[in-house]
Order: structure tokens, then C-alpha cells, then sequence
């Protein structure tokens, strides 16, 4: 486990203070939240982006652009967003947000339902995929600082759970039905991590290329050799097979913490993730890491429905 001790993290809205902004019943109230939320600076058209709407006097939350329709285009305060085309309350989506971002490794969607009420599972399932893909974060800045780079194996079948671990398998040879995934993390700072098809030499320092600046000061790995053509960067490994840990400030001790508060939301809540969904989870995981400190990390996963 990582030795430097991480602040801890800040208070996020309680249960009792999102009753109180958003009391059962009250849709209005998440809708003027998701409004302030939506568009900071004022309502805008979904389609066009003209910020010259007009408020439908027929209609509360609903405007008209005259830019981009000849007779005028109509929307309402949910359209382009993810709550379109529900059946189900804001309030309801809300809560479901909530419960997602307040639980550490993450809720199941049989819990999510009962919690909720749904009737089917099916119902929170989809919620819960839904407001995932909203908590997808897009452009991130390159990493930098000291960063950490490693994959590991996430989700799959019970009769493969052998496998946690053994390492003597050459990784490319390894059988699992579980899914590759690599992560990069800046003490300290942000992760990003994204499902692999393979984890090739190509597929790895491709990722560490993108999301990680070569002007960090130390870019940490295990002795894999996928991470061996990153000339470019301050590159130190530590080998695990020789029970090297640590040598300095070089070691992967964040990363595969972070691994591990995966894998236990992965299969304490989730039983099984197959490979189909499986970017949806990642992006919730880093989400809510990413937003640890954040205080109003749920009006910044509103902004994103
Ligand atoms: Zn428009």
C-alpha cells in the first residue's frame, strides 16, 4: 500500500441534505437545479448552441430557438441530456446518482432497485448504465508530476478467480475471461485508465503516450515488458518477480491500490461485469476517484447528464 497518506477526503452531500434540496415530489426543484447545472451562463439551445432562446409561455422549462428551425425548435429543460425519454421522476435520477457517488466502491442495481423501490432490476440497470456514460470524462489533461502505469485483469468469470495473483504465466498467455484494463495515476492527482483489447506493447505505451506528459518526473512501472519503448520519459521499473517493491520513489503501490478498490466494488457489488460494459464501470471508478476532494461532485455529475 501506498506509504504517503492522502488527505482525507471532503464532506459530500449527505442523505439528509439532498432530502431537503430535493423534496419527494418536487420536480421543480431539480429542475431549476439541473438548469443552474446545465447552463451556468444561461440557457442555451441544445441543437444549435444560440444562447437567444425564448421561455414558452405555455410551457414552464420549455424554450424556443428561432435559429436552427424555420418554424422554431422547441425543447424542454431534459432534452439532449439523459434523462430524455424516461418514464422515471428527475428526483428519482437524482437519487440514483447520489447513491452511486456517495458509495465508495460502488452499487449494485438489485440494490439500487430495492433501495429505490424499482420493480425490476432492469430498470436500474439502465438508470445506473446511463448516468455512467455521463460520468465519462472527456479531455483530460496529460498526467505529470511522478506517475504510475500498470493493467490489470478486472471482472470475468468465478471459475477463473485461480488466477488472481498467479503470475507465472507469461501475462500475453495468461487464461482469463476477465478484461484488460491499464491506468495511469499522478501521486496525488488524477487517474485515467481505459479497457484494452490486448495488452500489447503497442496498446500500452500508446495509452501511457496520450494521457501521460513525457515531462514527468518519473514515470513508474513493473518490469513488463510492454512498457519498454518509452524512451522519451524518465522511466524507472520495479521487479515484482524479484520482490522489488520499492526502490525510492519508485514504485506502483497507488495504481494497484486502486486496482484493488476496483476489483472489490467489481465483485462485492457487481458479481460479474463482462467486457461489454465494462468502459461504463471504468469511467465511473475514475469519476468518483477524480472528484475525491471535489465538494460538489454531485452538481458536477448533473452537469454532465
Ligand atoms: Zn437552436
Amino acid at each position: 500500500m501506498a506509504s504517503t497518506k492522502r488527505p482525507k477526503p471532503v464532506h459530500q452531500l449527505t442523505s439528509a441534505q439532498f432530502d431537503s434540496m430535493f423534496p419527494v415530489g418536487d420536480e421543480d426543484a431539480c429542475k431549476a437545479y439541473l438548469k443552474a447545472r446545465r447552463w451556468p451562463q444561461g440557457v442555451r439551445c441544445p441543437r444549435c448552441g444560440n444562447p437567444a432562446v425564448y421561455d414558452l409561455p405555455s410551457r414552464q422549462w420549455h424554450w424556443q430557438c428561432e435559429k436552427c428551425a424555420p418554424d422554431g425548435y422547441r425543447f424542454s429543460i431534459i432534452a439532449g441530456t439523459i434523462f430524455e425519454n424516461t418514464n422515471k421522476p428527475l428526483r428519482d435520477w437524482f437519487k440514483v446518482t447520489h447513491l452511486m457517488l456517495t458509495s465508495k466502491k460502488g452499487m449494485s442495481s438489485r440494490q439500487i432497485g430495492r433501495y429505490m423501490g424499482f420493480g425490476s432490476v432492469k430498470t436500474a440497470w439502465l438508470m445506473g448504465h446511463k448516468i455512467r456514460t455521463a460520468l465519462i470524462q472527456k479531455d483530460t489533461d496529460k498526467l505529470g508530476g511522478i506517475v504510475e502505469v500498470d493493467e490489470s485483469f478486472i471482472g470475468g468469470k468465478d471459475k477463473n478467480k485461480h488466477w488472481d495473483g498467479v503470475d507465472r504465466w507469461p501475462r500475453k498467455h495468461r487464461k482469463s475471461t476477465k478484461t484488460p484494463v491499464i491506468g495511469a495515476v499522478s501521486r496525488k492527482g488524477n487517474v485515467v485508465a481505459r479497457v484494452l483489447e490486448h495488452v500489447t506493447s503497442q496498446a500500452c505505451t500508446a495509452f501511457v503516450r496520450e494521457m501521460v506528459s513525457n515531462k514527468v518526473s518519473l514515470l513508474a512501472t513493473d518490469e513488463s515488458k510492454v512498457y519498454q519503448g518509452l524512451t522519451e520519459y524518465n522511466h524507472r521499473t520495479v521487479d515484482h518477480h524479484r520482490k522489488q517493491y520499492v526502490i525510492g520513489a519508485v514504485h506502483t503501490n497507488t495504481i494497484e491500490g486502486l486496482w484493488s478498490i476496483f476489483k472489490r466494488g467489481v465483485v462485492g457489488s457487481f458479481h460479474k461485469i463482462s467486457a461489454k460494459y465494462m468502459p461504463l464501470y471504468v469511467a465511473e471508478f475514475q469519476f468518483r476517484y477524480n472528484n475525491r476532494f471535489n465538494s460538489d461532485i454531485f452538481g458536477t455529475a448533473i452537469a454532465g447528464c
